[in-house]
């Protein structure tokens, strides 16, 4: 285990479970339909690369990068960094992001593509946070419940690093304090 971790939460072998377990039930929910998946970057990759490869029916790909949070706290605003380039009018969107938090920024972007005419807006993201929960949001596709803590790994950084550790573990507090 990386040395500034204090426990892992998800292993490697439960975000596979957990990626095989939403790719099959997407597949069976949009059925016959071609949505289009929008990755909020940084943190929808890996997750959202390991999801596609469990989705049987034919789909597009799509990125967006957003900002909303400085170090560990969330700014309460999003900034739209990197647009994405599909056109999204009429179409059916699967926002796909890492953890959902305070539930604002899915909020947000959930209202940005309704707002823009899609069909259908779904959220899935890899990982919930309901105790930071201040916005109501209808999270359909959820990878798994963690507690209240900063968390990175597999996609999630502080600061830009962690990204690529092959699990989900909880930072030490004497790296942010
Ligand atoms: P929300 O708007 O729901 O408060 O926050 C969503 C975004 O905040 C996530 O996409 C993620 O980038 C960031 N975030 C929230 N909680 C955590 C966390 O525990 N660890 C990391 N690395 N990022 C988080």
């Amino acid at each position: 285990m990386n040395k500034d971790i204090e426990k892992i939460l998800v292993t490697t072998e439960q975000l596979k479970d957990l990626t095989s377990r939403l790719g099959k039930q997407i597949s069976k929910d949009f059925q016959g339909k071609t949505p289009i998946f929008i990755g909020l970057l940084k943190g929808c990759n890996p997750f959202l690369s390991d999801l596609l490869k469990e989705v049987t029916i034919p789909c597009e790909v799509d990125y967006m990068k957003v900002s909303s949070y400085v170090g560990t706290e969330s700014k309460g605003s999003i900034t739209i960094i990197n647009d994405v380039t599909c056109n999204v009018k009429g179409r059916d969107i699967i926002i796909v992001d890492d953890i959902v938090d305070t539930g604002r920024t899915t909020a947000l972007i959930k209202n940005l593509f309704e707002q823009r005419d899609a069909k259908s807006v779904t959220l899935c993201c890899m990982l919930d946070k309901p105790e930071g929960r201040v916005v109501d949001i209808d999270v359909k596709y959820i990878g798994m419940v963690v507690p209240k803590a900063f968390v990175v790994g597999y996609g999630l950084d502080f600061n830009e690093l962690y990204r690529n550790l092959p699990y989900i573990g909880v930072l030490k507090k004497e790296l942010y304090e």
